[in-house]
């Protein structure tokens, strides 16, 4: 099942993608992570439709550095032995199709990741890896927008990572019976329509379900929460010259299967 988030009459409402069709329904967030049968109170066409990010505001983003073995290659960084988990707070969520907004007096060095989030839909404390994927929604496209300057000369990554507008998600979240490998999807990004990454989740060093279980040894993860499972190489930061995001560049993040998530940059 596909669903996504929409405005409809002026409010947020979850809705079920068929085709090119958008089947509102009458559920709550917390209907949807548990399955609740979809009604159908309205029925719009998903062209002109207003899509939000298909999550509501989680609880938290998890998210996890050096997760790729190209990304950790193309930085002559050796892979980490265990999971590098940081996050960016839930106020840096953006919609598809918004911009992505930031000051120049604050940072002239911004940079796109793309990334496929895992949305949780039933709460994980201490499971193993064996049953870890049981615990997933869905998944949907995400942007780890990062502020380099910020990150590198703060050492914690967190503000760089947290700006405003700075974790576009969407526009479709897909539940999990439709995505049965997740460490087989092709994942890229394109910047003003050059490709810029190219690869796939297989080459994450931890798979998803390995850092399901070991967030979960840690702190629980609750239903709605958000995974970022880390970026392929092919980042702007590490090109020669380096690439950074400018006023009215239209960054695009495509996980196949999934979908595509595309946001203009403008500076203010
Ligand atoms: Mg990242």
């Amino acid at each position: 099942m596909k669903w996504v988030r929409v405005e409809h009459e002026g409010m947020p409402a979850f809705g079920v993608l068929e085709d090119e069709t958008i089947h509102i329904t009458s559920l709550t967030w917390s209907e949807v992570l548990t399955g609740r049968q979809a009604d159908s109170v309205a029925e719009r066409p998903l062209a002109g439709a207003r899509l939000l990010a298909p999550v509501g505001r989680p609880g938290k983003i998890v998210a996890i550095g050096l997760n790729y073995w190209d990304h950790c290659r193309e930085q002559n960084k050796q892979p980490p032995e265990r999971p590098l988990i940081f996050t960016k707070f839930t106020t840096a969520i953006n919609n598809p199709g918004d911009p992505i907004r930031w000051s120049p007096a604050l940072t002239q060095k911004v940079d796109f990741e793309a990334e496929l989030a895992v949305v949780i839909g039933k709460e994980a404390r201490r499971v193993n890896e064996s049953e870890a994927l049981d615990h997933v929604f869905g998944y949907t496209v995400g942007n780890d927008v990062t502020a380099r300057d910020l990150q590198y000369g703060d050492k914690q990554w967190v503000r760089g990572k947290s700006l405003d507008t700075f974790c576009p998600l969407g526009p479709v979240l897909v539940t999990a019976d439709e995505i049965p490998d997740p460490q087989q999807l092709a994942i890229r990004s394109e910047l003003n329509g050059t490709v810029m990454q190219n690869s796939t989740t297989a080459e994450m060093i931890f798979n998803v379900a390995h850092l399901i279980a070991f967030c979960s040894q840690a702190f629980t993860l609750e239903p709605g929460d958000v995974i970022m499972t880390g970026t392929p190489d092919g980042v702007g930061v590490f090109r020669d010259p380096p690439v950074f995001m400018q006023d009215g560049d239209v960054i695009t993040v495509e996980i196949a299967g999934i979908g595509r998530l595309t946001n203009r940059c403008v500076t203010e």
